[in-house]
């Protein structure tokens, strides 16, 4: 046997170890990266000792990951020749060390606020590998986008005069990129309230773009954002992109890049069939064919009526096919025109083909799929009681902001780690709940099974959190102090040192 297959089996063993304190009545067992293990498979006292150090709920992340992911993309643009640049999406971890890690990788970083785009900017990202897509520009963000020479996506007619002012009165060149949303994609128009709809951009290139002063303001790109994770809608925005492009060139504007935004699939589950089983015992519990999965019977976006189920899952789709690299490369290597299949027709060139032949640079602007796997939430059990419906509630040390984006709850099992002392082994099911002081408070809504029972002083693990769930809603409701953030760079024995964006940026 060789030493790599030792150690697979040794992570192998330690996972399922791990796995075996805790799980969903209808399980969804995590990925979990091979740091995660590691970390987690040290003695509880160190783990508890951790969390007393730095406070619970704890954020630990790991940046080897994200240069991973990264790296697989790059491959994918590589193999196709086609110039390549990825910009890591900031605003899904506030985390410093990222930034650092996407920048030593040789990626770029798409900012969202004037405070991403200055602590970017002193971490020694230069200007031209930033791009800010944010929402609102104030002009001290445009002002400092300006100084730094940081490509600014601009959303509307009002920015683009605010960028012109702004360089007019620095005497400095800004460097755009012009959002555009409203693609046609299966004969229906996109909705976004971003950008300008693409049904103008042409006009506003002829008109606007081509008599604005060069000296103030160059356009270098065409960049988009879509909703959603659909490989198809995007070969569709870049297919209405690139006669944008042709056209951009021929009244004179120097187009070098289309920019595809983010939404780059991951999955954060080991099984396809753990998945369809959950959706399927959870429409039965729904219509009181089995006995509940979630708190209260909690839809997560679907309603029972009338003895049949409505609505669509509001939640995000925790096991997708294909992810990142791959499902980068079906965008890549479908036909550049939408009447052509490259599949069918070997000389009709993809989208990979018409970008390389017209020297455009693909960018493509991933947050939660580059921190796949660079993540994980610690907190520590401060109670349990039995509900007089005979369900425990488990009480943690956290808000259920710190582990929360914009959908119904995070469906993936947790991890639990039982402190040495006790030894409890009696199986009991309930739910997590958290600080926050309303009945809603959940950690996640899904009714947990612990088959060796779980008691004050345990630790849960809630894994592959980084994208978005610790920081996108992290709220000090109550006065709580916001977590943590430490760096898993050596997990046998534990030294996690914090991140700097809790040592520098820590509010006063
Ligand atoms: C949020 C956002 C991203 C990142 O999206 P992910 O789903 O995390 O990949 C990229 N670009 C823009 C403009 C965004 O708003």
């Amino acid at each position: 046997m060789s030493f790599a297959t030792a150690t697979e089996n040794q992570l192998g063993e330690g996972t399922s170890k791990l796995r075996a304190n805790c799980s969903g009545i209808v399980a969804l067992s995590a990925r979990l990266e091979s740091w995660m293990t590691e970390a987690l498979s040290n003695t509880p006292t160190e783990i508890v000792q951790s969390i007393e150090q730095f406070g619970s709920p704890l954020n630990v992340i790991a940046t080897a990951p994200l240069v991973r992911n990264l790296r697989q993309l790059e491959s994918v643009a590589a193999e196709r020749d086609l110039p390549f640049k990825v910009f890591f999406a900031r605003k899904s971890n506030k985390c410093l060390a990222f930034v650092d890690a996407a920048h030593q990788a040789g990626g770029g970083v798409d900012v969202a606020s004037e405070q991403e785009c200055r602590q970017a900017l002193d971490r020694g990202v230069p200007g031209p590998d930033i791009i800010c897509t944010a929402a609102i520009k104030t002009k001290a963000l445009v002002e400092l986008c300006v100084a730094n020479q940081v490509t600014i996506a601009i959303d509307n007619r009002d920015e683009l005069q605010r960028v012109r002012e702004i360089a007019a009165a620095s005497k400095a060149t800004a460097e755009i990129a012009i959002r555009i949303s409203g693609f046609v994609h299966d004969g229906e128009k996109l909705h976004s309230r971003f950008g300008f709809d693409v049904d103008e951009v042409q006009d506003l290139a002829s008109s606007t773009l081509r008599s604005i002063d060069r000296k103030e303001v160059r356009v270098i790109g065409l960049h988009f954002h879509l909703d959603g994770y659909c490989s198809k809608q995007r070969v569709s925005a870049i297919r209405q992109c690139l006669p944008l492009v042709d056209h951009f060139r021929s009244v004179g504007l120097d187009v070098r890049f289309v920019d595809i935004g983010g939404g780059l699939p991951m999955s954060y589950l080991e099984s396809e069939q753990q998945w369809n089983r959950f959706w399927r015992e959870h429409r039965d519990a729904l219509q009181s064919k089995r006995t509940e999965l979630t708190y209260r019977n909690h839809g997560l976006g679907f309603l029972p009526v009338d003895g049949e189920v409505h609505g669509k899952r509001n939640t995000y789709p925790y096991w997708q096919n294909p992810v990142r690299a791959q499902w980068l490369q079906h965008v890549l290597d479908d036909s550049a025109c939408a009447e052509q299949k490259a599949d069918l027709e070997p000389n009709v060139p993809t989208i990979a083909d018409a970008l390389r032949d017209r020297s455009l640079q693909l960018r493509c602007e991933p947050g939660r799929s580059l921190l796949d796997g660079c993540g994980m939430t610690l907190a520590r059990v401060e109670f349990v009681k039995q509900h007089h419906s005979g369900d425990h509630f488990v009480g943690v040390a956290m808000n259920r902001t710190q582990c929360r984006t914009g959908s119904d709850d995070y469906l993936v099992d947790p991890v639990v780690i039982r402190g040495q002392e006790n030894d409890d082994q009696t199986q009991i099911e309930g739910y997590l709940v958290g600080a926050y002081c309303t009945e809603s408070e959940l950690i996640s809504l899904r009714k947990l099974r612990f088959p060796n029972g779980i008691a004050a002083g345990d630790v849960i693990a809630i894994p592959n959190t980084a994208g978005y769930f610790m920081h996108f809603l992290e709220s000090r409701s109550h006065q709580f102090p916001l977590a943590k953030n430490v760096l898993a760079e050596n997990n046998s024995p534990l030294t996690w040192r914090l991140d700097e964006i809790d040592s520098e940026h820590a509010e006063k």
